[in-house]
């Protein structure tokens, strides 16, 4: 498992027009308890909105999570 330096990092989201929190799907499932699997299809069907973060890495944007649920 990789130590991340930064537990969160903020993006400038389009959707939102403002920066958020953003988290990668092991980050928002430890914060939202939706399971990975879950996490990963709503970020596909567009349920909430999600990034590719610099390392290739899918990041989704905190707040659609939250506002979600
Ligand atoms: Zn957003």
């Amino acid at each position: 498992m990789t130590i991340r330096r930064r537990a969160s990092s903020r993006l400038w989201c389009p959707k939102c027009g403002r920066e958020v929190g953003v988290v990668d799907l092991i980050q928002a499932e430890l914060l939202t308890g939706i399971d990975q699997a879950t996490l990963h299809a709503g970020a596909e069907a567009k349920r909430w909105h999600s990034f590719t973060g610099p390392d290739g890495t899918l990041l989704v944007c905190l707040e659609s999570v939250l506002k979600s649920m």
